[in-house]
């Protein structure tokens, strides 16, 4: 599950989210290889809780098999922390607003080696040093830091269009970085991140089960489309909606955001290590909303692959 620096900022950015941030920051240091630290001013974790929060399968968020059915979190499996703190040199400092003081817990390779109280400011800090040092061989799989750098820098872009009103910021060996400003405006958001994107349309749709933002920013004359899918604020690459995306968007080329929301009862968030998949009890509801949708934004018919999705 943690395969590369971005692999850890997913989990930790989710974490943050979970607890209620409205300001997340992320700075590397070689491209994640050095070090990750991820800040952000959410609920905290208490003193006691945070050899937990370590621990393998301790999760705040479920309590109950019924829960697992209807999970509005991000995380729910409670296996991101122990991973990552197994293989690197980990750090979190921790402080819930109305607690005096903070904790600071430092784990390496797995191995618990300061529990401690500290003065810290509300919200937590992630910091993992030296990722994989211990599984040498996975390390040789790391990327340049450039290549690091910029898988993160699109999985913050993706969390800030998710999230437009949490403030995301980056930065690299100390420089700034991307940055969204968490004002709430999408709009304002996918200007700037798709470099003024002249024009930009937007529409809702929905179906008995589910509805869809829309967004469109077309690319005159050229015959890609970028598409880019969130389920419930989690980014979903589902093969589902890429089929269906990529056949209706293909005769409109442009930069495409679909915003799916629906009961999490009638999801599958558990299919997939990385969740990056989601089973639909309603598939055909999501080909019907992208067409309505692309039908709404460009006026065009959009022609339908020949396989029919299960309703
Ligand atoms: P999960 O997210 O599946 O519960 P994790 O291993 O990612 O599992 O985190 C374990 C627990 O640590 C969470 O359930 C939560 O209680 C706590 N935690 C982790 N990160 C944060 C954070 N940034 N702010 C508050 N609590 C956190
Ligand atoms: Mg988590």
């Amino acid at each position: 599950m943690v395969e590369r620096p971005a692999s850890v900022v997913k989990e930790a950015v989710e974490n943050s989210l979970d607890a209620g941030a409205t300001e997340v920051k992320v700075s590397l240091y070689e491209g994640g290889k050095v070090r990750i630290v991820v800040e952000d001013n959410g609920e905290g974790i208490a003193f006691d809780e945070l050899p937990l929060a370590a621990a393998r399968h301790a999760t705040s968020k479920i309590r109950t098999v019924e829960e697992l059915e209807r999970i509005r979190t991000l995380g729910f499996r409670g296996e991101a922390l122990a991973s990552i703190s197994a293989v690197s040199r980990f750090e979190v400092r921790s402080r819930r607003e109305g607690d005096e003081t903070g904790g600071l817990l430092r784990i390496e390779g797995g191995r618990q080696v300061m529990h401690t109280p500290v003065s810290c400011r509300r919200g937590t800090r992630l910091s993992v040093e030296d990722l994989f040092y211990t599984l040498p061989a996975r390390r040789k799989f790391l990327k340049s830091a450039a290549s690091e750098e910029r898988r993160v820098s699109s999985l913050l872009r993706d969390f800030a269009v998710a999230y437009p009103s949490v403030a995301f910021s980056e930065s690299r060996d100390g420089k700034a970085g991307f940055s969204s400003s968490g004002d709430g405006d999408r709009e304002r958001l996918l200007r700037d991140l798709w470099g003024d994107a002249g024009e930009l349309r937007r529409c809702e749709t929905g179906a008995s089960h589910l509805s869809l933002e829309c967004w469109w920013a077309p690319f005159p004359g050229k015959t890609r489309s970028l598409v880019t899918s969130f389920v419930n604020g989690r980014a979903v690459s589902d093969p589902l909606i890429r089929s269906a995306a990529g056949s209706l968007c293909r005769a409109c080329p442009g930069n495409w955001v679909f915003l799916f929301s629906l009961d999490p009862e009638l999801l599958d968030a558990n299919i997939h290590p990385t969740k990056a998949e989601v089973r639909f009890r309603y598939p055909g509801e999501v080909f019907d909303t992208i067409q309505q949708a692309v039908l709404k934004l460009s006026g065009r018919v959009p022609s339908l692959p020949g396989a029919a999705v299960p309703s």
